[in-house]
């Protein structure tokens, strides 16, 4: 019987480690094998055909041959090296945050193709998005704030969407502790719970939610990214919406992404 030596399969560079000389072990994700380490030998001298395709974010074409301990990437070639997304520190901490919250979130070798479709729709958005950004820089207009909130939202919608796929989907509909359909009113949030509760059992210890960011979350939950309006939201609804969700994604990882302050940093900035 003829054993397979290699196989091929698209993939997004989630992380790099240096290892060696000219090493890198790189952390893939892949539609039908899921996230795994693989190793591209020889990658960080300067001759390396493979490089430009292997950065952090690239969607490639790879070839990979079975190793004792660790796959081994021969080949590589560029699917979609999202070159706006790159030039935007913004776009990209956003783009880098999606990959750690993957790396994150999804187990080493289990397949989850609809992670991986969402995590590549919200890389090319933001790609989109990065490009518009750099031609109103080239224009010479001035920022209106408006692609900010976009980019905030599209955050959110995919870490919910994260919380969905791997079965942590968050309550927005019925309260998380009795049950009950949650009203258009003042409601409750806890994270331990999963999710939103009633006025009556957010009573004593769950934190007010408004009625507006209620909505937008129901609204982000049923809907594809691409029907999602492009809202006008201000800040105090913004810092709602994201409380929620770091809070849910905190009480399951029972640690803070490390992204969070770089990203904190970049939107105080302007
Ligand atoms: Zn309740």
């Amino acid at each position: 019987m003829r054993q397979q030596h290699s196989y091929s399969t698209e993939a997004i560079v989630l992380k790099r480690t240096d290892v060696g000389e000219a090493d890198r072990i790189l952390t893939l994700f892949t539609p039908t094998k899921g996230k795994f380490h693989a190793i591209a030998k020889g990658i960080r001298r300067p001759i390396s055909k493979k490089a430009g395709h292997l950065e952090l974010l690239s969607h490639s074409q790879l070839q990979v041959a079975l190793g004792r301990n660790l796959d081994i990437i021969t080949q590589a070639e560029g699917r979609e090296s999202f070159l706006h997304l790159r030039t935007e520190i913004w776009h990209m901490t956003c783009g880098f945050y999606l990959a750690e919250l993957v790396n994150a979130f999804i187990e080493d070798h289990t397949q989850n193709l609809d992670v991986y479709l969402l995590l590549l729709e919200m890389l090319r958005s933001l790609e989109s998005d990065a490009e518009i950004q750099r031609q109103q820089t080239l224009e010479g207009n001035a920022h209106t704030g408006q692609e900010r909130v976009r980019t905030l939202l599209l955050l959110r919608y995919f870490e919910m969407h994260l919380l969905d796929a791997i079965g942590y989907e968050p309550a927005f509909r019925q309260c998380a502790q009795c049950a009950s359909e949650l009203k258009p009113e003042e409601n409750g949030f806890s994270p331990s719970l999963g999710g939103v509760l009633c006025p009556q059992c957010s009573r004593f210890w769950a934190r007010s939610l408004s009625v507006n960011a209620l909505k937008v979350l129901r609204l982000l939950q049923r809907s594809k990214w691409s029907e999602v309006p492009r809202l006008r939201l201000d800040s105090s609804l913004l810092f709602e919406l994201e409380f929620v969700m770091h809070g849910l994604l905190r009480f399951h990882l029972e640690r803070d992404l490390k992204t969070w302050n770089f990203l904190d940093m970049l939107s105080l900035k302007d």
